[in-house]
């Protein structure tokens, strides 16, 4: 068939030891916004996430994180970033989305609980989380 399309079912998994570590990392950087590039695999749009780097010179603020992607690397294992909101919030907002870097946007938000990690996509999508032990 021509015209058949191949729509692959995106979900992200997330290592457990990596989540504990966001959450740490999120907890300790409050009230301000922490940010941790993911380290993993994408394969047939399963994303798995096995790993974080403190990106360089990143900057942060109660509202705003980022760093300069000018300084990274190129490095295949980098499938996206994590960030927190320490408003409570996990929708996206406009600049992250200007700022998607990756496949995959994750955004913690405060109390940064296990059930506080959402995952995006670059239109501002939810895409299903779930969590290896
Ligand atoms: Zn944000």
């Amino acid at each position: 068939m021509l015209f058949k399309k191949k729509k692959f079912e995106r979900k992200v998994i997330l290592n457990k030891e990596v989540l504990d570590s966001i959450l740490s990392y999120c907890q300790m950087k409050h009230p301000n916004e922490g940010i941790l590039i993911l380290k993993g695999k994408s394969k047939n749009g399963e994303i798995n996430i096995d790993g974080l780097v403190i990106p360089p010179f990143n900057y942060t603020g109660p509202t705003f994180a980022g760093f300069p992607h000018s300084f990274l690397p190129f490095d295949m294992s980098y499938v996206g970033i994590v960030h927190s909101h320490p408003s409570g919030s996990a929708e996206p907002s406009v600049t992250d989305l200007h700022n998607f870097f990756g496949l995959v946007s994750l955004i913690v938000k405060s109390p940064y609980s296990d059930e506080s990690v959402f995952a995006w996509d670059s239109s501002g999508n939810a895409i299903p989380l779930s969590i290896k032990q």
